[in-house]
């Protein structure tokens, strides 16, 4: 069985003791795709490293919602292992983005998309920092529309602002991907965690995969279930946010998530979409290089 992780942060500090023992645990479980995914500059840089450093991984550059604000100031805490001299290359948005280009014209195989990006109005937020996360969200867009590589985005408490925010920014659909600069931008919702309707205008309207993971076990998101069964396969993809969002069978034994957990998700999805759990795991998997043009190797 092959299982693809498209959301991981295996570069946190909360692996850094035994970042090797979990990736062989990982290959162990069938994990045969990780996309390392990027918050800031530093992170980004990091996902990248390990993409280089392992066949199976690939990375996304962003910068999270969450982190726009302290972006150019990391919290000496968090810096990812081998980091703690790292000098940033960029004072400002322009020159971090132009860094990401640069990157990826560098990279163009192992960068396979851009983000995490979104809107987030559950954690702190001011009127300033929304308008500031929309701003670095349309920067994520515009690099998707010059590489044609998918964004990664990242909602919470912000359904409505979220719809909102890509019916302006986005041009759903064949026609737009007619006027030249305004193809078709293709993406995932990432930590899928809204109901069917949600879900429906996601995949159908925006041709967007939605990214099932731990959420999708617990008690009580009976909404994220439904919407799974009345979704088509073809848009789901697996995904942990590791080190957060533990699947509910591994709450016990760990805080800390990791890929080698995804057999749980797998599980969950072929019981609610009656299939077999090897059948599934296959589409799930083919739908995860689909997503990032990640060719068969
Ligand atoms: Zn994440």
């Amino acid at each position: 069985m092959q299982i693809a992780d498209t959301h991981t942060h295996l570069y946190f500090t909360s692996f850094d003791r035994d970042r090797n023992e979990v990736i062989k645990r990982n290959k162990k479980s069938g994990i045969d795709l990780e996309v390392q995914i990027g918050v800031d500059e530093i992170t980004s840089i990091a996902a990248l490293d390990l993409a280089k450093k392992h066949d199976h991984m690939y990375c996304t550059l962003g910068v999270h919602p969450c982190d726009t604000e302290n972006c150019f100031h990391p919290n000496p805490q968090y810096l990812p292992q081998g980091f703690g001299n790292y000098k940033l290359q960029a004072q400002n948005f322009d020159e971090l983005f132009s860094l990401f280009e640069k990157l990826t014209e560098q990279n163009p195989h192992k960068i396979v998309g851009f983000g995490e990006t979104g809107l987030d109005l559950y954690h702190k937020n001011t009127p300033e920092l929304f308008q500031l996360q929309k701003d670095i969200f349309r920067r994520h867009i515009s690099l998707s529309r010059k590489f044609e590589k998918p964004i990664v985005i990242h909602g919470r408490n912000s359904q409505k602002e979220m719809l909102e925010f890509l019916s302006r920014e986005i041009n759903p659909g064949i026609k737009a991907s007619k006027i030249p600069g305004l193809g078709k931008v293709t993406g995932v919702i990432h930590c899928f965690s809204e109901d069917t309707e949600y879900a429906n205008i996601m995949t159908q309207k925006y041709g967007f995969y939605l990214g099932i993971g731990g959420v999708a076990t617990y008690p009580n998101a009976r909404k994220v279930r439904e919407a799974i069964v009345s979704t088509p396969i073809e848009f789901l993809v697996t995904e942990t946010d590791a080190p957060f969002l533990v699947p509910q069978g591994h709450k016990e034994q760990t805080k800390r998530n990791e890929s080698s957990f995804l057999p749980e998700v797998v599980t969950l999805i072929a019981e609610l979409k009656k299939i077999s759990q090897e059948e599934c795991a296959e589409i799930l998997f083919q739908n995860a290089r689909k997503l990032f043009q990640i060719p068969p190797g």
